[in-house]
C-alpha cells in the first residue's frame, strides 16, 4: 500500500476509509493532499477487497475547503491558462473521479464542511453526518467568485436550498442538510465512525457488479438531465469569475483575505 502524508488510508474487512488528515489546518485541501485522495481513491478502486469507499476529516472537520494560504503563496499570480489548468486538473477533473467512481461511496462528515470540502463530500453517493456537521460556500461572499468550481449544490440540495446557501454565504446545520435531502442520516458525533462502517458494511454485502451497474445506471439517470454538461459549464464561468473586475477589487482591497470564524473561534478557510 502506498504511503500518504496528507491523507490516512484505513482498510477495514472491506471499506477503504480515506481521511483528510491536516487536522491543524481543518483539512484545509492543498495540493498534495488533493493528489493523494485522487491517488488513494484509484487505489481503492483498483483493491478487489474493498467493496466500499468512505471519505472522512480528522479532527473533528471534514475539510474547511482549499487551501487558501497555499494558493496565495504558490498561485496568487498566474495566467488565465495556468489558473485554468490547475483548476481543470485538481478541482474538477479529480471530482469527476470521485462521482464516476466505480465503487459505493460514502461521505463521512463531521465539523466544517466548507467550499472546496463541501465540493469533494458531495461527489459521495451518500452522506453520514453528525450533529456538530456544518455545510457553506461562502465564496461569492468572501472572494466574489461564482461558487466553487464544481457546482453540485442544486443537484443535492434543490435549486431553492442551493441559491439560499449561496447567495447568503449562510452555514447549513446537518439537521436542515437532513431536511433538505441532502445527508442520509445524522448521528451523534460519537457514533459516527460506527454508523458509517456500519452503513459501509450492509452495502458492501451486496453483489459488487451489480451495484456497480446500479451505480453506473443512477449517475446516467442524472448525466441524461444533463449533470456533467452544468458542471463543465459552471467551471467555464466560474473560471471567468476569477478575474473579473470585481474579484480583483475584491482582492485589491483584501477583503478576500478576510477569514470567516467557526463557533469555536477556528478560521474557515475557503
Ligand atoms: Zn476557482
Amino acid at each position: 500500500m502506498t504511503t500518504y502524508q496528507d491523507i490516512v488510508y484505513e482498510k477495514i474487512g472491506p471499506v477503504a476509509r480515506l481521511w483528510h488528515n491536516r487536522p491543524e489546518m481543518r483539512n484545509a485541501e492543498n495540493t498534495q493532499l488533493l493528489e493523494e485522495l485522487n491517488s488513494a481513491l484509484a487505489e481503492a478502486e483498483a483493491d478487489s477487497e474493498v467493496r466500499v469507499i468512505v471519505l472522512a476529516g480528522k479532527g473533528g472537520h471534514f475539510s474547511a475547503g482549499h487551501d487558501l494560504k497555499e494558493g496565495r503563496a504558490l498561485r496568487a499570480n498566474f495566467s488565465v491558462e495556468e489558473r485554468w489548468a490547475y483548476e481543470d486538473q485538481y478541482y474538477l477533473t479529480y471530482c469527476l473521479n470521485l462521482l464516476n467512481c466505480h465503487k459505493p461511496t460514502i461521505a463521512q462528515v463531521d465539523g466544517a464542511c466548507i467550499a472546496g470540502g463541501f465540493m469533494v463530500a458531495n461527489m459521495c453517493d451518500l452522506m453520514v453526518a453528525s450533529e456538530n456537521a456544518f455545510f457553506a460556500d461562502p465564496v461569492v461572499h468572501t472572494m466574489a467568485v461564482s461558487a466553487v468550481e464544481v457546482l453540485i449544490h442544486p443537484w443535492v440540495l434543490g435549486s431553492r436550498k442551493a441559491k439560499e446557501m449561496l447567495f447568503t454565504g449562510q452555514r447549513m446545520t446537518a439537521a436542515d442538510a437532513l431536511a433538505a435531502g441532502m445527508v442520509n442520516r445524522v448521528v451523534p458525533v460519537v457514533e459516527l465512525d460506527d454508523a458509517v462502517l456500519g452503513l459501509a458494511n450492509q452495502i458492501a454485502q451486496a453483489p459488487a457488479f451489480a451495484l456497480k451497474v446500479l451505480k453506473k445506471s443512477i449517475n446516467r439517470t442524472y448525466d441524461i438531465m444533463g449533470r456533467e454538461q452544468a458542471l463543465r459549464a459552471h467551471f467555464d464561468s466560474h473560471m471567468l469569475s476569477h478575474f473579473s473586475e470585481e474579484a480583483k477589487e475584491f482582492k485589491a482591497s483584501g477583503k478576500t483575505h478576510s477569514i470567516r470564524r467557526d463557533a469555536n473561534g477556528h478560521p474557515i478557510n475557503v
